[in-house]
């Protein structure tokens, strides 16, 4: 058990439980704790440890590093990128992050080891309770089915244990398995992604100061054959990089492909030198998850529990960024839990619960949707060729395709890219 983790007498009720302690769970208790909120964190594997991703951060997800407090200077260790260099259609083009108020102009990388591990710490110093070893099993419910805690087994003899709060934050990720119990199943008319992932060791590619983005794959086997799905080389500033793809579900490869073999073929077509073709450099396996989009699990607020991220299906369909969204949607659900419990239990509570999907959706419901779309077109092999031949050597555009696609846009006072962007999003329907 870690130093910054609960231990002695331990307490099973609160006014909050947060179940999952990834960035949307730990971002949700940070806010609730700042605000002097009795938040208890329960979360079933123990930290560090390693969770599927790219590990990258757009200047979405460093903004809400930020408001939790945590120094990302380059002095505190974090490399910081400037933008996306974007490869395919025989261009290869750095976009920079764009100048806005209200995002800073940089990202970063950081493995997810290391990460959700300090978010945690972010939220237990600012005075969340912490628990970790604890599996939630379902809800616990009134009469009238509505939420007051949650069932869960406890450390490695799997004790059985129930958590009292009269609110309950869910953020377990994907697998959605708190949703589910209380009858949220996936959206099927949604997005979803796969993705796999792998670290390498590389000395050419690790201290790379761009996110690297590939639009085409080629195969090493088959020069001339272009592989489904999308890949990405991120350096993580300690001599490794993570290296992946993602493949859509509007893609035909989609359930058919070997995406360990995908990943392998792809690499064997890219630079010796890059170190990405020799097995010796690999460290640890290929891993892959699931990335549930634009909102394919509904409603995110129901008898008392809301939903963060994965578990609510926030992965932005345009990149399959999902850190960022966890993380605002933890703040927004904080800030929705923290007025609700000022009112008495009944009608008043539930009219300031019901303001959490009501802000999601202004926020990114649109937006989503307008992904849907996206994915639809992209999934279209032929599409997608033109897009990359005719659009990538063109800058002007590919800078308003870099602010649509990682969704940095100043709200107000920004420039004529993000009205259109922003104007866009507002008309498109937004559930
Ligand atoms: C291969 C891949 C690459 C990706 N690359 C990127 C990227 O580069 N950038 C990006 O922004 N996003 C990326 N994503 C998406 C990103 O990983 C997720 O969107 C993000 O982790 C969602 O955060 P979360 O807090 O909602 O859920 P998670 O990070 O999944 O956290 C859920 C937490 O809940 C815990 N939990 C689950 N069930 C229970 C339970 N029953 N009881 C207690 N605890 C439980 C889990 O152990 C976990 O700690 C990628 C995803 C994949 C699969």
């Amino acid at each position: 058990m870690n130093d910054h983790v609960a231990s002695g007498p331990v307490a099973d009720e609160a006014d909050v439980i947060v179940v999952g302690a990834g960035p949307g769970g730990s971002a949700a208790a940070y806010h609730l704790a700042r605000h002097g909120v009795r938040v208890l964190l329960l979360e079933k594997t123990e930290f560090p440890r390693e969770k599927v991703c790219g590990d990258g951060l757009t200047p979405r997800a460093v903004r809400q590093l930020i408001r939790m407090g945590i120094d990302t200077s380059e002095k505190a260790g974090w490399l910081q990128n400037r933008g996306l260099r974007v490869i395919g259609g025989g261009v290869r083009l750095e976009l920079d992050w764009p100048e806005l108020a209200s995002f800073p102009n940089y990202g970063l990388v950081r493995t997810r080891m290391d990460f959700d591990d300090m978010l945690a710490r972010r939220a237990v110093e600012a005075g969340a309770l912490l628990r970790t070893g604890v599996n939630v099993t379902g809800p616990v419910q009134n009469d009238d089915g509505y939420v007051i805690g949650v069932e869960a087994k406890v450390g490695p003899g799997r004790e059985p244990a129930q958590f009292r709060a009269p609110l309950v934050i869910t953020a377990d990720g994907v697998s959605g398995k708190f949703p589910l119990a209380l009858g949220l199943t996936k959206r099927d008319d949604r997005p979803l992604g796969v993705a796999v992932r792998r670290y390498y060791h590389s000395a050419v590619k690790a201290d790379d100061d761009y996110l690297e983005s590939w639009l085409e794959l080629r195969s090493a086997q088959d020069p001339a054959r272009l592989l489904p799905g999308y890949g990405w080389i991120f350096g993580l500033g300690d001599g490794r990089v993570n290296v992946g793809l993602g493949i859509l579900n509007s893609s035909d490869a989609f359930g058919k492909t070997n995406y360990r073999h995908l990943l392998t073929d792809w690499l064997g077509s890219t630079p010796a030198e890059w170190g990405l073709r020799d097995e010796a450099n690999a460290d640890g396996p290929t891993l892959g998850a699931a990335l549930p989009m634009g909102f394919n699990r509904v409603p995110h607020y129901t008898r008392g529990v809301l939903l963060v991220g994965d578990s609510g299906g926030m992965v932005n369909p345009m990149n399959g960024e999902g850190i960022a969204y966890a993380m605002e949607s933890g703040e927004m659900a904080a800030e929705v839990a923290v007025q609700a419990l000022a009112r008495p239990f009944g009608p008043e509570r539930e009219r300031a619960l019901q303001a959490y999907p009501a802000e999601l959706s202004l926020r990114f419901g649109g937006y989503y949707r307008i992904g849907g779309i996206f994915v639809k077109l992209i999934g279209n092999p032929q599409i997608m060729r033109l897009a990359t031949k005719y659009g990538m050597p063109q800058p002007l555009l590919m800078k308003f395709v870099l602010k649509l696609l990682a969704n940095l846009t100043d709200p107000r006072g920004g420039d004529a890219m993000d009205r259109i962007i922003n104007g866009l999003t507002k008309v498109a329907p937004s559930a």
